[in-house]
């Protein structure tokens, strides 16, 4: 199932990775497009109110997260990656023209429609790319790089684009744009199949038990049906969101339950790389809950507090995708020369590294109240150079951890971990929204973070003293919630990080040999 491509290369990698790659961009492009539009249809189209819109946001966004497992494990045991990728993707451009049709009813079953989708696309599109390398190739690292930088063009470009086209045509036509964007993905992938560039990899893995036909219909039927009857369910679930922290608890239990299976039945050094694995998936989740702040109360602090020049606050969610696609090939060009050198760091390093400049980042953002004027404004620059800073810390740890997934999973599980790797963002997503809660002003609380340590702490990053948050101008107090909570994360990320790489020579050695 994992053998490299030998349909020759291109710039030095295979060339299914840039089929790959343009079949990401636009899947990505997609998806962030109808992201950007989303609160607002919500919110002017569609008359929810602010409490219904992020609620529903919040568990779209967890649950497009969350459904990468189940597309994982059924990749894995009977449809394999092409299927499922082709699958997911028609799922995703149905859901996106039927988001077109502004009914309530339409809205609900296109949002689940697009979790379904994605569950069957996502986690198996970045394990094919995997595939394309040989075991121990030292350019998985850079491939994936190159892959993510694909993932960030769709992300910087859609929501300009789409959230135009539905402010100068109707939403409606926003959302068509999206589905368009969907369309063109699976065309990239289709074209890739057909002209061979995938090499042997990604087909059934089990032709004989695919055939076996369950109610007269083959599994890739029946998986079809299954996928079409849970969408009114996810459907549900994103209606009620107030219920969704039980899913949040019973997924855990149901992964711990499946890697402890997988953990039973392999040899011992499966065994220690699947601990990395959760390892990784559990640092990912804190760089989530921390990175994802940038949907969320960095832009809203970016809207109050920040003295914008030249773009409004909805589009500072594209300053981290512009650096990505500024930074990734210089990055993949240094993963690829460490590696001849054999000085790349390895990924336990990288990881640390990752949440030290996210947290560093943050720090950044906290200290920008120390230049804020007499309306509480603070320059831009610190938001932009904060926003650098954390995508560095992204570069070191996401395609990197995307990259190590396809090589210390147990191969007949790949898509699974991959699915579990994926959890990272529907776990990040979930605490996210708890951290942007604490950056509300409540009338009479005072604020977790400007008391004891952390209040000192803040003290000494922002500036700011703790009686600040209690400032009769609202201006004021809103930007102490919002740097101290940013300087407290910040530091408590920048330790994990620093433990991280101290205890990094053992999660090595649990590798067993990969680095
Ligand atoms: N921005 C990346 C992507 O869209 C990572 C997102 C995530 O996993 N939270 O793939």
């Amino acid at each position: 199932m994992s053998q490299p491509t030998t349909s020759g290369n291109f710039l030095g990698h295979p060339k299914g990775l840039f089929y790959l790659f343009f079949a990401e961009l636009w899947e990505r492009f997609s998806f962030y497009g109808m992201r950007a539009l989303l609160v607002l249809y919500m919110t002017k189209k569609l008359f929810f109110s602010d409490e219904m819109s992020f609620g529903v946001y919040a568990a779209y966004m967890s649950l497009v997260y969350f459904t990468p497992i189940i597309g994982g494990i059924l990749a894995d045991q009977y449809l394999g990656y092409r299927k499922s990728i082709m699958l997911g993707g028609i799922l995703m451009a149905l859901g996106h023209f039927f988001l077109s049709i502004e009914q309530p009813i339409f809205f609900y079953l296109s949002l689940s429609l697009l979790i379904v989708g994605n569950g069957f696309f996502k986690p198996n599109i970045s394990t094919f790319v995997g595939t394309l390398y040989d075991k121990h190739d030292t350019r998985r690292d850079a491939g994936f790089t190159i892959f993510y930088m694909g993932i960030n063009i769709g992300g910087a470009v859609a929501p300009l684009l789409c959230a135009w086209v539905a402010e100068a045509y109707g939403w409606h036509y926003g959302f068509v744009l999206a589905g368009i964007g969907m369309l063109v993905g699976l065309y990239f992938f289709y074209d890739g199949q057909r002209k061979n560039v995938f090499g042997n990899n990604g087909y059934v893995p089990d032709q004989l038990n695919y055939n076996q036909r369950i109610l007269g219909m083959h599994k890739g039927q029946l998986i079809t049906v299954l996928a079409l009857l849970s969408v009114p369910v996810f459907a549900l679930i994103v209606r009620y969101n107030q219920y969704e922290h039980y899913l949040v608890g019973i997924a855990a239990i149901l992964i711990i339950g499946a890697l402890g299976y997988i953990y039973s039945t392999v040899g011992k050094i499966e065994k220690g790389r699947l601990l990395v694995v959760a390892y990784i998936t559990i640092l990912m989740t804190l760089f989530w809950a921390i990175f994802e702040q940038a949907g969320s109360s960095l832009t809203l602090f970016a809207d109050r507090n920040v003295n914008l020049v030249g773009i409004n606050a909805a589009q500072t969610n594209s300053i981290n995708s512009t650096f990505i696609i500024f930074l990734a090939i210089p990055f993949a060009s240094l993963w690829t020369y460490l590696a001849k050198i054999n000085r790349n760091p390895n990924s336990a390093i990288k990881s640390g590294m990752g949440l030290i400049l996210l947290g560093l980042g943050f720090v950044i953002f906290g200290a920008s109240a120390n230049s804020m004027d007499q309306l509480a404004q603070t320059p831009m620059w610190y938001l932009v150079v904060g926003y650098f800073v954390l995508t560095v810390g992204e570069l070191f740890i996401s395609p990197i951890g995307l990259s190590k997934m396809t090589e210390l999973s147990p191969p007949k599980y790949l898509a699974f971990i991959m699915g579990v790797f994926f959890t990272s963002s529907f776990y990040g997503h979930f605490f996210a929204g708890k951290i942007a809660q604490l950056t509300t002003v409540k009338e009479g609380e005072s604020n977790f973070f400007s008391e004891g340590i952390f209040g000192q702490l803040t003290e000494m990053i922002t500036g700011l003293e703790s009686g600040m948050s209690n400032a009769p101008e609202p201006a004021f107090q809103q930007l102490y919630n919002y740097v101290s909570v940013y300087a407290g994360f910040g530091i408590i990320t920048i330790l994990i990080g620093i433990l991280a790489i101290i205890i990094s020579p053992i999660i090595l050695k649990m590798m067993g040999g990969i680095k």
